[in-house]
């Protein structure tokens, strides 16, 4: 939900990102003199916020700003790195890094403390410590929903925020109003359905190449603009310049990924719409490695972990049944009408031509209907992301 603060708030939004950004780095600055020195005891967020409201505060008079923001955004911060240092020292990560001021996007998590100051209305939503800040667009935040916190993000020098609300019950099964189906994800079509639909994958439109082709050439003119930086020294405009060429490049990257968002959105409300009783997919955490190593490169991971999180925000929804078919099913190389497996399919082959009936079919159609026809799974939520 794109906001439009008032100047005052953006004052005030800067200023809570900026002590956040602080005392991150302070934490992480703490961290690392303590594994520096050998001793590898870690200060706990927990620890660190103590030991920052109490030693810190006192031996550091001149820094009261840092109190005069949302405390309790400060403290996600804090249990942000102490993830970020916990998954580091399992190995699982490295040492995590400082926080620069430019650069990637920014959030601040802004929790409900009483009933009075989250609120949403259509036109408008009422903050904590930030007061009533009005909408850009109206519509995707239901307005009934009790919102329980709120993540205000800086994107490409906009501002963002997205709510988390109560867990809503699922609605009550409904009989379900068409038989189920099956979705195969791929690259020519971004997703086949078992009913005869298809979804062109919206990155060969010409819009999109376009899109493309506009973010390379912002992307060349920063760092074209970087290089002369380098060679002319210290000067200030350049540097505002270089700011101005930054914002471009976000908002150019944005723009494609808001399209391509979109797009996703309006395919999964016209798939459910229908209210199927169950929906098959494929599973999403082997794909990068197995059968759609293809595919993670022509789509992004990130957009098929997209459409998968929706489809599943809706089914809850509407109560349809998500059905992961199970890692090894092989929905491509599997005859829908015989069951003949066909194991030197090619990815070149676009027709599935089975050996065994006959069967002449597009390989992706063919693939949906097997999903369709898949015994072998389990449902969404059940187990999780792996
Ligand atoms: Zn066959």
């Amino acid at each position: 939900m794109k906001l439009k603060p008032t100047s005052e708030q953006i004052k005030q939004i800067e200023r809570t990102m900026g002590v956040c950004r602080y005392v991150y780095n302070l934490f992480i600055a703490a961290n690392r003199d303590n594994y520096r020195d050998g001793t590898r005891s870690y200060m706990s967020g927990y620890d660190f916020s103590k030991w920052l409201n109490n030693d810190y505060r006192n031996a550091n008079p001149g820094k009261s700003w840092i109190w005069e923001v949302s405390s309790k955004a400060v403290k996600k911060a804090v249990m942000n790195e102490d993830t970020a240092y916990k998954s580091f020292m399992k190995g699982r990560a490295g040492f995590p890094k400082f926080k620069r001021r430019n650069g990637r996007p920014v959030s601040m998590y802004l929790p409900r403390n009483n009933a009075g100051d989250l609120k949403i209305e259509r036109h408008r939503a009422k903050l904590p410590t930030l007061g009533w800040v009005r909408f850009k667009e109206y519509g995707y935040v239901p307005c009934d929903g009790q919102a329980l916190s709120v993540t205000v993000t800086r994107r490409a020098g906009r501002y963002f925020a997205s709510f988390v609300f109560e867990t809503v019950k699922a609605t009550q099964a409904q009989p379900a109003k068409s038989e189920g189906i099956g979705i195969d994800l791929g690259i020519k079509s971004f997703a086949v359905v078992s009913d005869g639909r298809k979804y062109p994958n919206i990155n060969h439109t010409d819009r999109m190449r376009r899109l493309k082709k506009r973010l390379k050439r912002e992307q060349r003119k920063f760092s074209r603009k970087l290089r002369h930086r380098k060679e002319v020294t210290a000067a200030r405009k350049t540097r505002s310049n270089l700011d101005k060429q930054r914002l471009k490049v976000q908002r150019a990257y944005m723009r494609m990924s808001n399209k391509r968002r979109d797009y996703l959105k309006k395919a999964v409300h016209e798939i459910t719409s229908i209210q199927p009783e169950f929906i098959t997919i494929e599973d999403l955490d082997v794909s990068g490695m197995m059968k759609n190593r293809h595919l993670s490169r022509a789509i992004s991971e990130c957009e098929l972990w997209y459409f998968r999180e929706l489809l599943e925000r809706k089914c809850a929804v509407y109560g349809i049944q998500l059905r992961i078919a199970e890692r090894f099913y092989a929905s491509s190389k599997t005859c829908s009408r015989c069951g003949h497996v066909k194991k030197d399919l090619k990815l070149s082959d676009r027709e599935y031509i089975c050996p065994e009936c006959g069967l002449v079919m597009d390989r992706d159609m063919n693939a949906a209907i097997n999903l369709r026809e898949c015994v072998k799974y389990r449902t969404a939520g059940q187990a999780g992301r792996g």
